[in-house]
């Protein structure tokens, strides 16, 4: 384990492996990627730790057979190096599903009804008491979400806006979804963009969705709408959503992931209608617990000689 997992996962290891757990937080270095690949059987990596090209390569005759990764997202794994390679890679789908759509609804109603911003005031002691035009944010109720990427995620999460708040939902997604909510599907991104109060991105990170909202697509917005974003921090183009932020083209955001996270814009931290938080879309201990146990379950068949449950 390239971190330390909640103790249950461990437990669930050490009973079936030889379990060895790199007993701090950050991710490895490449040095340490290298030895994950050359003196362990399996591994449980994790966001931050890049299986890139070049780490496989430098491992030719690795002892790794398998990249049992702690997350749904791996877009820090190269898959087909690891393919080639002749490395398995897992991931932890549908373990992260709710506690990721409850942090996109806890920053669309932060962002829209300002309450980032609230909170600063008060506990700055600058708050002078109720009044009748303080803090007007945007109501959600009867309002347009917009949604790219209606996998596992985006539809938990229009499920929550048409049924928790009334909204109309709309989408982008590669393919045509069956949804059991009603939702319209746009064809480009931009015409989402324009249609809608709150776009929200629900796509996996990686080359393909890098960057896939750019000037373009912020310029599409409306002046009033938000954007939030819970999938990977480089599917946004950070200097232009500072651009749009600072002038005005959008009204909001509240971010989850980052570009170069962990680090975060001076430029973004410093806009009071942007709501930051600190990537904890499944930061719950039983989320974590699921997860790490999915990772578990994938070692566990993989070695047993069958098929691993979730195989990217
Ligand atoms: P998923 O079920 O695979 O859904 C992803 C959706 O994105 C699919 O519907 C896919 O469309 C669509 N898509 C992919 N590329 C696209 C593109 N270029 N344009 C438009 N749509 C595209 O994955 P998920 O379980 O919902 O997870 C989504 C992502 O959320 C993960 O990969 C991860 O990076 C991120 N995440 C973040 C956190 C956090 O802590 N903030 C937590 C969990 C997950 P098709 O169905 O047509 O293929």
């Amino acid at each position: 384990m390239t971190r330390p997992l909640p103790e249950r996962v461990q437990a669930a290891a050490r009973a079936m492996f030889d379990l060895t757990v790199r007993p701090i937080t950050t991710p490895m270095t490449e040095a340490e990627m290298r030895a994950s690949l050359s003196d362990f059987d399996g591994v449980v990596p994790t966001l931050g730790d890049l299986y890139t090209p070049a780490i496989f390569a430098a491992v030719p005759d690795q002892r790794c057979r398998l990249l049992a990764n702690f997350g749904v997202g791996y877009n820090h794994i190269d898959v087909s190096a690891a393919r080639e390679a002749g490395i398995t890679v897992t991931n932890t789908p549908g373990a992260v599903t709710d506690a990721t759509a409850d942090v996109a609804l806890t920053l669309m109603l932060m962002s829209a009804r300002r309450a980032g911003e609230g909170e600063r005031l008060l506990r700055a002691g600058k708050w002078e008491g109720w009044h009748p035009t303080q803090l007007l944010g945007l109501h959600l109720g009867g309002k347009t979400v917009g949604i790219v990427g209606m996998g596992r995620i985006g539809q938990a999460i229009a499920r929550r806006c048409h049924f928790g708040f009334g909204m109309s939902v709309a989408y982008h997604s590669r393919s045509p979804k069956d949804l059991d909510f009603p939702a319209r599907r746009l064809e480009t991104l931009e015409a989402l963009a324009a249609a809608v109060d709150v776009l929200v991105l629900a796509v996996p990170g990686g080359a393909e969705t890098h960057h896939l909202i750019n000037a373009e697509v912020l310029a599409a917005m409306q002046p009033h709408a938000h954007l939030v974003n819970i999938a990977r921090g480089n599917v946004v183009e950070e200097a232009a959503l500072i651009h749009a932020l600072q002038s005005g083209q959008i009204a909001g955001a509240g971010l989850d992931v980052y570009e170069f996270e962990p680090a975060v814009p001076e430029a973004l931290i410093a806009m009071e209608n942007v709501v930051l938080l600190p990537h904890i879309g499944t930061a719950a201990l039983e989320v974590r617990e699921d997860m790490g146990l999915m990772s578990v379950a994938n070692l566990k068949a993989f070695f047993a000689g069958e098929t691993p449950p979730n195989l990217v």
